[in-house]
């Protein structure tokens, strides 16, 4: 199993979205088994947030085996779906953070503003170690709300062939192909004006 400090390395820092990722992730493979080898698991995110790292390298589930599905809804909401089962986890998170006190949002604000002094950057750090080693401390059920489910299983990626574009030359996979003016062509080439 990856630990947090994996995951930082591979997102390149430490911050409390990246710690969600990786509790829904360890919450999904307690729940569901192993990490995906191949494509025996299927995430569905509903936001492309620092989370999304901590699910791909913690569940294997990655934008590049195509086993993890991107739904650009803007929502803390983590579908997990295992083949060939179909027994699926849908894990929504809904955490509230650590009360911020009258100097850290005094703060914040200067922070936002540009001040990057190092009394100011010093609160602003120990205000996100402090988020982070809450969510990384928290009991599952403070962090997200739970629905096990059946879904049906989104196909498997496939292989298509590749096809040279008639204008730039460059080869482009056969679904993805355009056809202007009579020649076979990639999308940039089929938006070029
Ligand atoms: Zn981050
Ligand atoms: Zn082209």
């Amino acid at each position: 199993m990856k630990s947090f400090q994996d995951i930082v390395e591979f997102h390149g820092h430490a911050c409390p979205g990246l710690a969600l990722g990786y509790r829904v992730s360890l919450f999904a493979l307690k729940n569901l088994g192993k990490r995906a080898e191949d494509e025996e698991l299927v995430a569905i995110v509903e936001n492309n947030s620092c989370a999304v790292d901590a699910v791909q390298v913690m569940t294997g589930c990655t934008f590049g085996k195509g086993n993890l599905i991107f739904k650009d809804y803007g929502k803390q909401v983590y579908t997990f779906i295992k083949r060939p089962s179909g027994d699926a986890l849908r894990v929504s998170v809904d955490w509230k953070s650590p009360e911020e006190t009258q100097k850290e949002k005094a703060m914040w604000k200067r922070y936002m503003k540009g001040d990057q002094s190092s009394k100011v950057l010093k609160v602003v750090h120990d205000r996100k170690s402090r988020k982070i080693k809450s969510v990384l401390e928290a009991k599952d059920k403070e962090l997200f709300k739970i629905d096990r489910l059946k879904m049906k299983l989104p196909e498997e990626a496939h292989i298509y062939p590749s096809i040279r574009c008639e204008t730039c030359g460059e080869k482009v996979m056969e679904p993805r192909a355009r056809v202007k003016e009579g020649k076979v062509v990639c999308i940039p080439c089929f938006n070029k004006k």
